[in-house]
């Protein structure tokens, strides 16, 4: 069976919806996304969404925090242009319904009300309380309903993608092949332009804060494809994930140490002010780095975050979902310290991609998370990327906009069908979760927060066994949805260990014992691209 279309969408978080809300009003577009349509990471933002709109604050204050997170590898124009579009951007979401906490100024008139977090030199967080993405998520899916031309498609997983070399002419993506998970089909969906907007990766680590399918899709499927990514070593983790047996991802937003909350160890004393001039608001990956360090040295399995010292109703009224889910594992926060790990988060790098969310594959393009633009270079600034997700899609449609005419002028190719050859239903579903278990606990205990050479290659030991057994069972098996991100998630953890083993200092998220410092020589993005050994590189990308 095969489907075509203008645009296909692979993904329905907030960068995925924001751009066929856009292009659907110049093409037919059809969304495919593995679970229901709101499951994402997008859904589970909390903090909310970073933006001058402050009198006192200012877009060089901004750049000037986002460069200096980013540790020296952001690409400076796409850090003004993105901290210069925001404004719009949150004023598209205020006109399809998003529902901002607002403040009152007078009896008749509000404001934003902004917040502060880590790395933020002013209060610029704009939020729906701490709820931010799934009110950004609603909004969207509520906008996109009303939409003729736009056809979601859930439970729907895709595979790969589709290339097609014609006239001697490079290798041009038509879309992909898709898994429809209830019936085990699969389909192609051939189009004029491929949209990946499949998010992050953090599945690929044992403890995250990213919820189920978050398995770096995206990354792998245009690897696979020949398309080039970047800067993977640099996964951001949370300083702050719950500490809690029974709590599977549950972050606890910067937000609270934005309203005064306090890191303490296990003893009760702070620690932070030892460790950076900004205390509890230092960049995440120092505030990781230091709770790394603090449980290593005292032994303890988590450190404490406490903010029992604000009045309890004000910490419930901006804080509900916190409160009320942290009370759900016993923990009252208005009167206790949450105990709190690091937790991966965040990956900073994905397929690289031009100023409108061009891969280096035609006919491919790649937004939100899964994209390496050049915003977050070696960390991310806390509450930049739903808003990237939003400034790329928004880009991505408008360049599309005015190519879709000259593409409609050729004919959609006639891809091969997908081939089941001999595979069987699989009888050796152990095989899967066998190695879910051991990649994801290798990716924690050798390329966590701090590592070394060492570590990494005993890792790329350990993955290739994995790789192997994934590609036996992948030919004999038909495929579903768990192996499908068992082989991405593989191939994500290959690329990370495969980067960071290729940078030789510690710089923003990615540090070593090895290399402890920063090397001003090495100020490039690390780009890989299939057949090509890892190099670092600072032209195409920088523009
Ligand atoms: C707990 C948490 C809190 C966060 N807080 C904030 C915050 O306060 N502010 C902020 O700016 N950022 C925050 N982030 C980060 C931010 O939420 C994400 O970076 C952003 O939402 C990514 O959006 P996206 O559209 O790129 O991807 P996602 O929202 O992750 O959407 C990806 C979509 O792709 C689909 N998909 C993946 N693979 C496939 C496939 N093979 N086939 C079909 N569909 C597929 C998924 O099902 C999903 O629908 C937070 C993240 C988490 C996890």
């Amino acid at each position: 069976m095969s489907i075509s279309c203008d645009y296909l969408v692979v993904g329905s978080g907030v960068s995925g919806l924001s751009f066929a809300l856009e292009a659907s009003a110049h093409g037919d577009v059809v969304v495919v996304t593995k679970r229901s349509r709101d499951e994402s990471n997008t859904k589970y933002a909390q903090g909310g969404i970073a933006t001058v709109l402050a009198q006192s604050d200012s877009f060089a204050s901004h750049v000037s925090d986002t460069m200096a997170a980013g540790a020296g590898l952001c690409h400076d124009v796409v850090v003004e242009l993105c901290v210069r579009e925001w404004p719009a951007r949150i004023a598209m979401l205020r006109e399809i319904g998003v529902r901002f906490t607002e403040v009152h100024t007078d009896e008749h008139n509000a404001d934003l009300d902004l917040g502060r977090e880590g790395g933020h030199s002013a209060r610029r967080v704009a939020h729906a309380s701490d709820m931010t993405g799934r009110e950004v998520e609603r909004a969207l899916i509520e906008e996109l309903g009303k939409k003729q031309s736009v056809r979601i498609l859930e439970e729907h997983t895709a595979v790969d993608l589709i290339s097609v070399s014609e006239f001697g002419d490079p290798d041009r993506c038509v879309g992909a092949y898709v898994l429809d998970n209830a019936t085990g089909m699969v389909i192609s969906i051939v189009a004029r332009a491929t949209v990946l907007a499949t998010g992050g990766a953090g599945k690929v680590y044992l403890y995250t804060t990213n919820p189920d399918v978050a398995t770096g899709d995206g990354v792998a499927m245009a690897y696979r494809a020949g398309a080039e990514v970047a800067n993977m070593e640099f996964c951001q983790f949370h300083p702050t994930g719950l500490f809690h047996p029974k709590a599977k991802n549950f972050l606890i937003s910067e937000a609270l140490r934005g309203e005064g909350a306090v890191l303490r160890r296990i003893d009760g004393t702070p620690f932070m002010s030892s460790h950076h001039p900004m205390g509890d608001l230092a960049p995440r990956d120092v505030v990781s780095r230091a709770i790394d360090f603090e449980m290593k040295r005292t032994g303890a399995e988590h450190v404490l975050l406490d903010i029992s010292h604000l009045p309890a109703s004000f910490v419930r009224e901006r804080f509900p979902n916190i409160h009320a889910e942290c009370l759900r594992f016993g923990v009252d926060i208005t009167s206790q310290s949450v105990p709190v790990v690091p937790v991966a988060h965040f990956m900073c790098g994905g397929v690289t991609t031009d100023l409108h969310g061009r891969t280096s594959l035609p006919g491919l393009w790649a937004i939100g998370e899964c994209a390496c633009t050049g915003l977050h270079g070696a960390n991310r600034l806390a509450s930049n990327s739903l808003l990237e997700g939003l400034v790329f899609g928004h880009r991505a449609a408008i360049k599309l906009a005015s190519e879709i005419g000259e593409l409609r002028s050729c004919p959609l190719p006639a891809v091969p069908d997908w081939v089941v050859g001999n595979a069987a239903p699989s009888d050796e579903a152990v095989v899967v979760t066998q190695n879910w278990a051991e990649l994801r606990q290798l990716m924690w205990n050798y390329v966590g927060i701090l590592r070394s050479d060492s570590r990494l290659s005993k890792a790329l030991r350990r993955i290739a066994v994995i790789k192997a057994e994934i590609k036996e069972y992948y030919w004999r098996y038909l495929v579903n949805r768990d192996m499908l991100e068992l082989r991405n998630i593989t191939t994500v953890a290959e690329l990370i260990v495969v980067s960071a083993a290729s940078r030789k200092e510690s710089r923003g998220v990615h540090g070593t014992i090895d290399y402890p410092n920063t090397d001003p020589a090495l100020a490039f993005d690390t780009v890989l691209k299939r057949g090509v050994p890892p190099h670092l590189r600072g032209g195409r990308l920088r523009r």
